[in-house]
């Protein structure tokens, strides 16, 4: 009998169990692959480390997974991104704003549009997003009247930020959420020094070590619920016990492990049907070093940005090689039709190849993820926070939802990070009121 049983070890499974851990907890994580990490998981091949795709801490060292690792003791340093750019049709790189100086620099901008762009960041910074409220970001944009190079702006934004190519379905309120919190924090966005395994999924896997344990290669079949209480899960090897279970899975694959219509919480229908981002991922592993650039690339044309990994992290390529991978978002309907696909992958191959003619001669490996769930969770209107589930089942008393589609601030991973730590918090105040009792 353990304290938790972890169905899922996710990032969010990994941060909440080393959190739980680390407080004296006995846990047990199922992971039904044969490794944990679940999107975060880092594929190691020839000497080179490649994350599931471009995978960057937003907000860096003030991030929710820096404040997990601080709590369990483990204190890491994030490497900030250089500078950025927007490469344009002729190939000439524009300097594309992280920070309010960059918006009087960059060649992206007319006067009129820096002092809007101005205007809309003060705007922001000091909390006032009601002109974002039910708005989606095209809908904002005309009403705001942003046009010109500050459009083209706010589009790669919402591409890069919210993970949705299209302005006309990604919500002008997260998007305003997630630049306040970027002005507020100082940080876009930053990579771990030493790359993700190193620096984040060991020290997670350490902590849950000290007083739990991990079966990788062990899927959960359900959830056993008696008596309005979560008692265990059903696995291939028998039913295993606990005391409070926690789910770290997407919400639209929890009908596989519950009985949704034996729970009487209504919100499990909606986060069922909730539609995740998507897209195409492009690892480069070069025999050389071909650009000193450490910040992102943005092109408009497939819209998509790509970065130098390993000129944020030595460690993430063998010496004197280096490693570039791009992200090109599709919407998730359009991820459907193959055809479509194979265009946007050919389309946006050729781009980055056009960009460094290098790659043809200096690519080691290529390797191509055409991904259905990027995010767990488009940050479109219907889809806000008040739409997803928090981390309680109603009528559960003891079942716990974690991960990166539940009621968590942020966008995408750090959606994952904020709902472990909130999900910690829902357990401590839960068990202690419990023991007052
Ligand atoms: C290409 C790509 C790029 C990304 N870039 C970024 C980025 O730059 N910044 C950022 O913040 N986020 C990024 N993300 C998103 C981020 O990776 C996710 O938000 C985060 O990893 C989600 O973690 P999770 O724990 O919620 O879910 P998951 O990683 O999906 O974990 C769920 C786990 O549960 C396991 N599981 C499912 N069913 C069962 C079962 N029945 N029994 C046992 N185990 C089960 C799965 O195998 C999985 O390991 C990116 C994602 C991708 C794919």
């Amino acid at each position: 009998m353990y304290d938790f049983i972890i169905v899922g070890g996710g990032i969010a499974g990994l941060e909440l169990g080393a959190l739980l851990s680390h407080d004296g907890y006995s846990l047990l994580v199922i992971e039904q692959a044969e490794h944990t990490g679940g999107r975060t998981f880092v594929h190691s091949k020839d000497g080179f480390e490649l994350d599931n795709g471009i995978h960057l801490v937003r907000f860096g060292r003030k991030s929710a997974v820096a404040n997990v690792l601080r709590q369990i003791g483990k204190e890491i340093r994030f490497q900030p991104l250089g500078k950025s750019y927007v490469i344009d049709k002729n190939n000439r790189f524009i300097l594309f704003p992280t920070g309010p100086s960059g918006f009087l620099t960059s060649g992206l901008f007319t006067f009129s549009e820096r002092l809007k762009a101005l205007r809309i960041m003060i705007g922001l910074k000091r909390g006032s997003d009601e002109g974002f409220k039910r708005y989606t970001v095209e809908e904002w944009m005309q009403g705001a009247g942003v046009r010109g190079g500050l459009k083209r702006y706010f589009n790669l934004v919402c591409a890069s930020m919210l993970v949705c190519p299209l302005p006309s379905v990604a919500s002008a309120q997260a998007l305003a959420e997630n630049i306040t919190m970027v002005l507020k924090t100082g940080i876009s966005v930053e990579y771990p020094a030493h790359g993700w395994q190193k620096d984040i999924l060991v020290p997670l896997i350490d902590a849950i070590r000290e007083n739990g344990e991990i079966r990788t290669g062990l899927k959960v079949d359900s959830v056993i619920i008696e008596n309005g209480r979560a008692s265990g899960v059903k696995t291939k090897d028998g039913i295993l016990n606990a005391k409070n279970i926690i789910i770290d899975m997407p919400s639209q694959e929890l009908g596989r492990i519950l009985d949704i219509k034996q729970i009487k919480d209504e919100r499990l229908k909606t986060a069922a049907g909730l539609v995740p981002t998507s897209g195409i991922s492009i690892d480069y592993a070069i025999d050389g070093h071909i650009s000193d650039i450490n910040g992102l690339l943005y092109l408009e044309d497939p819209v998509s940005f790509g970065c130098f990994v390993s000129n944020l992290s030595s460690d993430t390529a063998p010496a004197g090689k280096s490693l570039l991978t791009w992200f090109c978002p599709v919407h998730n309907e359009d991820m459907k039709q193959q055809n479509k696909i194979k265009e946007y992958q050919q389309q946006l191959e050729n781009r980055i190849e056009g960009l460094f003619p290098q790659l043809k001669t200096k690519t080691l490996f290529k390797r191509v993820l055409r991904l259905n769930t990027v995010d767990g969770v488009e940050l479109n209107i219907s889809q806000l926070r008040d739409k997803r589930m928090d981390y309680r089942i109603r009528g559960i008393d003891n079942l716990y939802l974690v991960g990166d589609t539940t009621a968590a601030p942020g966008a995408g991973g750090d959606i994952a990070h904020e709902s472990s730590m909130e999900c910690y918090r829902a357990i401590k105040e839960r068990l202690s009121s419990k023991d007052n009792r």
